[in-house]
């Protein structure tokens, strides 16, 4: 697999899979009858599941007041590292399909352009992080590369089609219609393989709502497709001296489908009634409506 290799994860989830089962009235497709059918007509983001703040007061803001956050430098980095992960991707993907066929040439290239990078940091106004995407787009640059020969070392009659099929993911932010089951319309899930296996990359540190997230992408993707979805897999990006994918496979098992539906009922409810849920004892600084709660008669 592309960047990480979860190969040995599946395995043992397989075996998890095997044990506990999902039950089928929790699967996506199931969204015409409850629990999975939406309690009423809010339809909220997947990131809405792992927010800051401890009263969810956030989403009254954004749905109830439609205040406007400021984005924080946490966000708009985790923002840069996706848009970089995905346009190098693109950008290497076409270069196979117009001939680049050996690692040689795609770090002649690509390995030294800027072409991806001054389009990103102008876009998302972030030249601070600059030295840390750079790091993450000459990573992949290299990690395709070295994918490519090895590929066409191994096998000896393969066309630029087998070699992109075997080099990247099969879908890239794949799109999903997250309605039927409460989400978004417009959902954007960063990879999804055809073995049931979801991933999405992460750039902050590892939070249990992260999981939340991906199952909500899970109950979406098999409402939209009608299929079954049972591993995710959390690629946390850190980026120091050099660049770190460190990965956390889980089963979407019934407990965090079951977690993922009382959390959406809750917010849904509480968006539906208007009702101010109130600040906590304390807020994170680094909130983007930090201001708006502090700062102003909101
Ligand atoms: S500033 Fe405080 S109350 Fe307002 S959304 Fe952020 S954490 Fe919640």
């Amino acid at each position: 697999m592309f960047l990480v290799s979860i190969e040995k994860t599946i395995r043992t989830l397989r075996k998890q899979l095997e044990s506990f089962g999902i039950s089928e009235e929790l699967r996506g497709y199931c969204w015409d009858r409850a629990p999975v059918e939406p309690l009423n007509d809010v339809r909220i983001a997947v990131s809405d599941l792992n927010g800051f703040c401890p009263t969810r007061r956030d989403l009254f803001l954004k749905y109830v007041l439609k205040e406007k956050g400021e984005p924080n430098q946490y966000m708009l980095k985790g923002l840069a590292i996706h848009k970089v992960i995905r346009e190098t991707i693109v950008t290497l993907k076409k270069a196979i399909y117009s001939g680049c066929d050996s690692g040689e040439e795609i770090v002649k290239e690509y390995f030294n352009d800027s072409e991806i990078l001054d389009r990103i940091c102008k876009s998302l106004e972030c030249d601070e992080i600059r030295n840390d995407i750079s790091k993450l787009y000459r990573y992949i640059v290299l990690q395709v590369a070295a994918k490519v020969d090895e590929i066409k070392s191994k096998y000896a009659d393969v066309d630029a089609e087998n070699v992109a099929g075997l080099v990247f993911p099969p879908v890239v932010e794949r799109r999903i219609d997250g309605e039927p089951v409460g989400l978004s319309k417009n959902l954007s899930l960063d990879v999804f393989t055809p073995y049931s296996v979801i991933m999405d990359f992460k750039s902050g540190s590892e939070r249990y709502g992260h999981m939340l997230s991906l199952t909500g992408y899970a109950l979406a993707l098999e409402a939209d497709d009608e299929i079954d979805v049972n591993f995710g897999v959390l690629i946390y990006v850190r980026i120091d001296k050099s660049v770190h994918f460190c990965q956390k496979g889980f089963l979407i098992s019934d407990e965090l489908r079951r977690e993922f539906l009382e959390v959406r009922d809750e917010i849904a409810e509480m968006i539906e009634s208007g009702n101010d849920p109130g600040k906590p004892s304390e807020c994170p600084k680094y909130c983007c409506y930090y201001g708006v709660c502090n700062e102003s008669s909101c």
